[in-house]
């Protein structure tokens, strides 16, 4: 334990670092107060504000609902039900959020540009990549057709530096890359992104406009194979938001399917004809819910792959299906080992079933 320099654990306890890690849904900041989604009391269910406060200043959390409140450390420790002493091991042992180690001093972040402006930036930058065949091989593998990887607008991740420095530039000519999630300026105040062995999986709206990209990784990273494509604590850099994928979602929709990978949510958008709500690395609820209400829905589906495949599954299960529970929903939860289950007899039957329910 002596290699433990001060920066190290100072960098390592930094309250954003350990939210990160819990997934802890940031709503909001204010200087260096952030306000989030509490990990043990969820959200107000009256309200619906965040009564979780982070504090970057004093690295010291609390909740005004119900009342949890510590340092970082011990933050972790009570999430994942550790000793303290595990709990700073761990977090040491982890990688720092901010991926490429470099600077973790906060950074005044932009907000986000809207919707329209990011799409048409982001088409432009995926026009700019190539998907390599090893990824298109991967996706044809999940079973997906060759016009839907087209459709996907699947690319890869350029890993060759001075590569990604040029498509900035030349994006950069054409647009403000300021807001966007995934870009930031270097030191030299030219624009970049970071490189991952993976590839882009961007994320539509119901209107098919692309409002954020989700990058899948070869490797999983920290037991998450899947994170965003975002550039918080980045000169001009900017967070992206937990996006939430719908399709098919109305008014009078009864039923809905709710799965947690963008992929796996292609898959299934492209195959069946049902109402659909997609998410990734959330910690509670809450945005689901907003989605929810707006319908008739009363059976849930939660298509998710089993553990061995899908580290998070204990997170998802008892952060974000618990809120639900009590609202009356009909919940049904179908694992899958493999993506292509879906196409499995046993799947659509018990599928068919439930919508009938
Ligand atoms: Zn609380």
């Amino acid at each position: 334990m002596n290699v433990l320099d001060f920066e190290a654990v100072q960098e390592h306890t930094n309250i954003l670092n350990v939210a990160y890690h819990l997934c802890i849904e940031i709503v909001k900041q204010r200087g260096n107060e952030y306000e989030a989604i509490c990990p043990f009391c969820g959200y107000n269910k009256l309200s619906k504000t965040p009564t979780l406060s982070l504090n970057l200043q004093n690295n010291k959390y609390c909740c005004s609902r119900c009342g949890a409140g510590g340092y970082s450390t011990g933050l972790y420790a009570k999430v994942k039900e550790i000793s303290n002493g595990q709990a700073l091991k761990e977090l040491l042992e982890r990688e720092c959020y901010s991926m490429d180690k470099t600077n973790l001093e906060i950074t005044p972040t932009n907000t986000i540009e809207d919707i329209e402006i990011r799409d048409a930036i982001y088409r432009a930058f995926l026009g700019m990549l190539k998907l390599e065949i090893r990824h298109k091989q991967y996706l044809r593998n999940l079973g997906f057709h060759e016009s839907s990887i087209e459709y996907g607008l699947y690319r890869s991740i350029p890993k060759n530096y001075i590569k990604r420095r040029l498509i900035c530039k030349t994006l950069s000519r054409k647009y403000n890359l300021c807001g966007i999630p995934g870009f930031f300026q270097e030191a030299d105040f030219k624009w970049c992104f970071n490189s991952f062995e993976g590839f882009f999986v961007p994320v539509f709206d119901k209107n098919g406009l692309i409002q954020g990209l989700s990058i899948h990784l070869d490797k999983p990273f920290n037991n998450n194979q899947d994170i965003w494509f975002s550039s918080n604590n980045k000169i001009n850099g900017t967070k992206a938001k937990s996006f939430l994928m719908t399709s098919k979602l109305e008014e009078d929709s009864n039923s809905v399917i709710i799965t947690d990978n963008f992929i796996l949510g292609n898959l299934i958008r492209e195959n069946f004809d049902t109402p659909l709500i997609t998410f990734q690395n959330i910690s509670n609820s809450y945005i689901i819910l907003r989605e929810l209400e707006k319908t008739n829905i009363k059976n849930i589906t939660f298509v998710i792959r089993l553990k061995q495949a899908n580290e998070n599954l204990d997170y998802i299960i008892n952060r974000i299906f618990r809120n639900l529970i009590p609202l009356n929903y009909n919940i049904d939860i179908k694992y899958i080992d493999e993506f292509k289950d879906i196409f499995e007899e046993k799947f659509s039957v018990n599928y068919t079933l439930n919508k009938v329910a």
